[in-house]
C-alpha cells in the first residue's frame, strides 16, 4: 500500500542551527530525513509512521570530509558517492571505499548518506563493519553541544541506538593508523551489488613476526545490530596464525553472533559462512607481504604459458586461468584477489566441474588430473589427515562414494585448519543438501582454496 504524501509534512530549514533548534524547541515531533533512501521506501509502501520529516539534505554542515595529519573525519551528510570519490579515503580507508560501491545502484550513492546507513541501524548496514573493524567514533550534536563516543557503542538494539531526541548524528572520526594492517572485508549475498547481504565480514589485523599484534573484527547481518567480535579477536590477539588459533577463532566466533533465520538465509548457514570468512581473512595474515609484488611483478611478465599454469595450481579451470591471464598486469594482492573472486563469479557449472576434479578426494592422496603443484598444495592441505582413525578414514571413503553417487562431483571442502572428523562431519551433512545448493557450496568452498592458494603463490 502506497504512503499519503497529505500525511506528512516535509520543511527544510536550511542550515544545522536551525534544524538543531527545531529539534530541541520539540523533542521528538521532528524526523531528519537526508537522502531518504529509506524513508521513501518506507513511504511508498505506506510503512512510513513519522508525520513530521525535517530535511538534512544540502546542509553544507553535514556534508564534508576533512583530513587530518591522524584523522579523517566524515560529515554524516556525505554520499556514499562522495566516499567513492574522494582519493584519500580510498588510500587510507580501502574498505570503506569499497563497502560504499556496494550500497545499492549508482543513483542511490548519489543520495544514500553515511549518516543515514548508521542511524538507520539495518543490521545488514554495508558501512557498518567497516567503521568497526577501522576504530571508528561517532560525534552527535545538538544545541547543547557535542559528544563523541565509539561507534561500536552507538547502536544498542535492533535499530536502536543512543541518540537523543534532540540530537543528530554530526559525523564519523577515522583514525589514520592503518596504513601498516592487513584489512579484508567481504559480503556474501545474493549477489554482490543490490542485495542485502547474508553476512558480511570486516577485519583490520596488525601483525608482526607471525604474531597477531592487534585485531578488530565487524560483522553484519548475524545480530541484531552490527557488531564487534570482541570475544573472537581476544581469542586471537597475542597469538601467532595456524590451524589452532583459527580452530580457537571459530569456536569463539560463534559465542560473538546470534543469527536468525530468516527469508534471505537460515541462522546455520550464516553461523558457518562468518566461520568461513573469519578463516579466510586469518589464513592470509600469515603471508609475508614484503615478497607479494616481486611473485606478481614477475607474473605479469611471464609467457602466456607459464602464467597460465601459475593460476591452474591455484585452480584448475582453464576458463577462469585464462580469465586471470587477460587481466595482466595486475597491481597488487588486493586486486588479484578481488579479480579473482570477479572471475570466479562468472564461471558455469562445465568450469566448477573442472577445478573440482583437479582435488584428491578428501583421504586420499592422489588425483588423475591438475598438475603436480595442486596435488602437493592439496596434500598440505589435507596435512590433518595422517592424524584421522582408521574409522574415520573408512567413513570418509564410504560418505566420499556417497557423495559422488548423489552428486557426480568429488566432495570438495576447504581443508585447511580442519580436522578430519570436522570434515567427515561437514561431509554427512552436506549429503543431504539438495544439488544446486551443494554445487554452490563447493564452488564457494573451491573458491576459499583459490585464495589460499593464491596466497601461498605470492608468498614462494
Ligand atoms: C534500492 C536500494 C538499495 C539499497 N542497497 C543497500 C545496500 O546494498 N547496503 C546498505 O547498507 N543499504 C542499502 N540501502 C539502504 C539505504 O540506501 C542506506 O541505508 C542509506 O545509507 C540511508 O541513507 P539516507 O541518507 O538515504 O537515509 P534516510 O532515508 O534519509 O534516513 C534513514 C534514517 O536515518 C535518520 N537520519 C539520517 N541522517 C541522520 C542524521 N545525520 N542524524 C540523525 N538521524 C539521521 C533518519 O531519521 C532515518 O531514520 C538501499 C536502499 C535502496 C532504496
Amino acid at each position: 500500500m502506497r504512503g499519503d504524501p497529505g500525511a506528512h509534512e516535509l520543511i527544510a530549514p536550511g542550515s544545522l542551527n536551525a534544524v538543531l533548534s527545531l529539534l530541541a524547541n520539540e523533542p521528538g515531533k521532528w524526523t531528519p530525513i537526508a537522502g531518504g533512501t529509506e524513508l521513501m521506501v518506507a513511504h511508498a509502501a505506506g510503512r512510513l509512521t513519522a508525520r513530521n520529516l525535517v530535511s538534512l539534505w544540502g546542509i553544507g554542515d553535514l556534508r564534508f570530509i576533512r583530513i587530518h595529519s591522524d584523522s579523517i573525519v566524515v560529515g554524516a551528510g556525505s554520499t556514499f558517492r562522495d566516499l567513492r570519490a574522494h582519493v584519500t579515503i580510498s588510500g587510507d580507508f580501502p574498505l570503506l571505499s569499497k563497502a560504499a560501491g556496494w550500497i545499492g545502484s549508482i543513483a542511490n550513492q548519489s543520495r544514500a548518506t553515511l549518516g543515514g546507513n548508521l542511524v538507520n541501524g539495518s543490521p545488514a548496514a554495508d558501512s557498518s563493519p567497516v567503521l568497526l573493524a577501522y576504530d571508528a567514533e561517532v560525534e552527535l550534536i545538538s544545541v547543547r553541544g557535542t559528544r563523541r563516543l565509539p561507534y561500536a557503542e552507538f547502536h544498542t538494539g535492533y535499530k536502536q541506538n543512543v541518540l537523543a531526541a534532540d540530537e543528530l548524528l554530526y559525523a564519523v572520526h577515522l583514525p589514520r593508523r592503518f596504513a601498516q594492517h592487513r584489512q579484508y572485508l567481504r559480503k556474501v549475498g545474493t549477489r554482490r551489488a543490490m542485495a542485502i547481504s547474508k553476512v558480511a565480514l570486516a577485519g583490520c589485523a596488525f601483525v608482526e613476526r607471525g604474531t597477531v599484534r592487534e585485531i578488530r573484527l565487524g560483522v553484519a547481518s548475524v545480530a541484531a545490530y552490527p557488531t564487534r567480535l570482541y570475544r573472537t579477536e581476544k581469542a586471537i590477539c597475542g597469538k601467532t596464525i595456524g590451524p589452532e588459533t583459527i580452530r580457537a577463532a571459530r569456536a569463539a566466533v560463534s559465542a560473538d553472533i546470534v543469527p536468525i533465520d530468516d527469508i534471505r538465509s537460515t541462522a546455520e548457514y550464516r553461523r558457518i559462512v562468518t566461520g568461513n570468512l573469519l578463516q579466510e581473512f586469518l589464513s592470509g595474515l600469515d603471508a609475508p607481504r614484503e615478497n607479494m609484488t616481486l611473485s606478481l611483478a614477475q607474473w605479469n611478465e611471464a609467457d602466456g604459458e607459464s602464467a597460465v599454469n601459475a593460476m591452474l595450481a591455484c585452480c584448475g579451470a582453464h576458463k577462469w586461468a585464462a580469465s586471470m591471464i587477460a587481466h595482466r598486469p595486475i597491481a597488487n594482492e588486493s586486486d588479484l584477489h578481488d579479480i579473482a573472486d570477479r572471475m570466479w563469479e562468472t564461471m558455469k557449472e562445465s568450469d566448477w566441474m573442472e577445478a573440482f576434479a583437479c582435488h584428491p578426494r578428501i583421504g586420499e592422496r592422489t588425483v588423475s588430473q591438475g598438475s603436480s603443484e595442486s596435488l602437493t598444495w592439496s596434500q598440505q592441505e589435507q596435512s590433518s589427515i595422517s592424524t584421522a582413525a582408521e574409522t574415520t578414514l573408512r567413513q570418509l571413503a564410504e560418505g566420499n562414494a556417497r557423495y559422488e553417487e548423489r552428486f557426480g562431483f568429488t566432495y570438495i571442502v576447504c581443508a585447511t585448519g580442519k580436522s578430519p572428523e570436522e570434515m567427515l562431519s561437514i561431509l554427512n551433512r552436506r549429503l543431504s543438501s539438495d544439488r544446486a545448493a551443494e554445487l554452490r557450496e563447493a564452488a564457494e568452498q573451491q573458491r576459499q582454496i583459490m585464495h589460499i592458494r593464491l596466497r601461498k603463490w605470492l608468498d614462494e
